[in-house]
């Protein structure tokens, strides 16, 4: 008898496949009665399968209690309940490291599109304004500029390798300081924004790090400051963010990630001086694939009785 693996969410296609053809697989997305669904899997279900924002809360975990394993498709685990998992002794395993060179691609670009404005001026050229009004407006060059990584882990690292490339200063915040890097630390997040010229948000989202950018750290970062996040919205006080924009307290801001996504406050779209994103820090196919093949490899591993590959809890 193969397992039984609930899906609470639709997966990527390739990785939902194989999921199904080697597992028990019941989805609880296509539910018409939760209720219903949950009564029937609970004495079976021994694994979940989660997806982004759609994660795994104690009500959840206490509707299936043979539940063994949490396998979530993403890095970031602030959408399942971890202590909970840990009372009830359910591991959870996350999806680390494929994923590094797309997100820190993507944040590289949200800097350059924010301190270059190129995405204002391909509008220009495409209105016709470059012929009627003449040269795009100069803008700001990130070479000799400092960047500022709060939160420099896997992600945080890949993105101040690039911005090195780029000829760009490197300072960086974590809780403790990181063994075996060459940059210069700074003790918390206001002090780093101070010698920063663009701060870069790459830690985990949750409780900890809740609104760990808010009117300080943005004060400290200043008119001339940018801020990019492609960590979590919860780590950044976004209606502080939202006036600090549109009262230009700081230069910019190019954002992959919002509190309530995918419904971003609307108030974003008439900055001119925000570049913002869907959430495709990871998006492109042979990443997702990656993370679908480790997600599975997860499961793969615990009904096999190995050790899981990449374990949180
Ligand atoms: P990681 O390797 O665990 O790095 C996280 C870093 O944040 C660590 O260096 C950690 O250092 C630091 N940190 C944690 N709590 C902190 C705090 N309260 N204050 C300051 N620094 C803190 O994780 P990762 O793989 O780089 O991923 C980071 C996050 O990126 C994920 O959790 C996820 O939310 C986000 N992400 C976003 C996308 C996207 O599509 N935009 C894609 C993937 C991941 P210390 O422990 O020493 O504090």
């Amino acid at each position: 008898m193969k397992p039984v693996v609930v899906l609470v969410a639709r997966l990527l296609e390739k990785t939902q496949a194989l999921l199904e053809a080697e597992f028990d697989a019941r989805r609880l997305y296509e539910a018409a009665d939760r209720e219903a669904f949950l009564r029937e899997v609970a004495p079976v279900a021994r694994a979940l399968a989660t997806f982004g924002a759609a994660g795994a809360d104690a009500a959840l975990m206490d509707r299936l209690p043979r539940l063994e394993l949490i396998a979530h498709f993403g890095v970031g685990v602030d959408a399942i309940d971890l202590d909970a998992a840990r009372a009830r002794g359910i591991a959870v395993t996350n999806t680390p490291g494929v994923l590094d060179d797309c997100v820190a691609d993507t944040a590289l670009s949200l800097v350059l599109n924010l301190l270059r404005r190129f995405p204002q001026a391909e509008r220009y050229l495409r209105e016709g304004r470059w012929a009627r009004q003449g040269a795009f407006p100069l803008t700001t060059a990130l070479a000799g500029k400092t960047m500022g990584l709060l939160g420099l882990g896997r992600i945080g690292e890949a993105i101040a390798r690039r911005a090195e490339a780029f000829r760009m200063r490197i300072r960086y915040h974590n809780r403790r300081p990181k063994a075996g890097v060459p940059w210069p630390y700074d003790p918390d997040p206001v002090a780093l924004a101070q010698h920063s010229d663009v701060l870069v948000v790459a830690t985990p989202g949750g409780p900890e790090t809740a609104r760990l950018v808010g009117a300080a750290v943005l004060d400290a970062l200043g008119p001339e400051g940018f801020l990019v996040n492609i960590a979590r919205g919860s780590v950044v006080d976004e209606p502080v963010l939202l006036r600090y924009l549109q009262e230009r307290r700081i230069a910019g801001a190019g954002l992959d990630v919002f509190d309530n996504e995918p419904n971003v406050d609307p108030a974003f779209f008439a900055l001119e001086n925000a570049v913002l994103y869907p959430h495709v820090g990871s998006a492109s196919e042979e990443t997702r694939t990656a993370m679908g093949m480790l997600q599975l490899e997860n499961l793969r591993a615990h009904f096999a009785g190995r050790a899981l590959p990449s374990r949180v809890v």
